[in-house]
């Protein structure tokens, strides 16, 4: 099997965003979480089966390279997406291969337990930004793609700064043609990561 065929199970997806990144980015919400932090906000991406939508790396990476020359990057969210290791790792190459933007990923798992775990260390080899650790809802900040304060910026790469992440906007209201209404950002109900 290719790494473009690889089934990938996704909560969501947004084609354009400017609260989940520097720049306008492609969102990714993969379905599936067994971390449990106390206080999550997004229990309903926690389910593995029955739940989501199941897609291939190749369509969605498809879908985000058609979009690139209005986009700054990608991000990859949750949901949990180090549970599906062999899609992420094969969307990011791919992104990688083909174009400039840039990867951000957002994850429950702490940096020593990716780089302890091959397969996660994989998924991230091509991320410029990993924001990792359990969300802790004593600790909740909700500000520079933080959901609480332990959480780790992991820079990868030079590409941004903490600052460029500080600057990011908390909440994203998109109303679309059919009146329909969008939140997202940490400020937005199910934001909090
Ligand atoms: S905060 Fe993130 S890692 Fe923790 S249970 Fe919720 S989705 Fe999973």
């Amino acid at each position: 099997m290719s790494g473009l065929d690889i089934p990938w199970r996704l909560h969501a997806v947004v084609p354009r965003s400017a609260a989940n990144g520097p720049g306008v980015r492609y969102v990714v919400w993969s379905q599936g979480c067994a971390l449990g932090c106390p206080g999550c906000f997004n229990p309903e991406t926690h389910p593995v089966s029955g739940a989501g939508l199941e897609r291939t790396v190749g369509d969605v990476a498809g879908e985000a390279l058609a979009g690139a020359a209005h986009l700054e990057g990608v991000t990859l969210t949750g949901g949990e997406p180090l549970e599906q290791p062999a899609p992420v790792a094969a969307f990011c190459a791919e992104l990688r291969a083909r174009s400039g933007l840039s990867v951000i990923v957002l994850t429950g798992f702490s940096r020593a337990e990716i780089e302890a775990d091959p397969a996660r260390s994989a998924a991230v080899a091509d991320a410029d930004v990993v924001i990792a650790g359990r969300y802790n809802a004593r600790l909740r900040l909700a500000q520079g793609l933080r959901g609480s304060s332990n959480k780790e910026y992991w820079m990868r790469t030079g590409r941004y700064t903490a600052d460029d992440l500080a600057a990011v906007p908390e909440l994203e209201i998109t109303i679309a043609g059919d009146a329909s209404v969008t939140f997202t950002g940490m400020h937005a109900p199910g934001g909090e990561f």
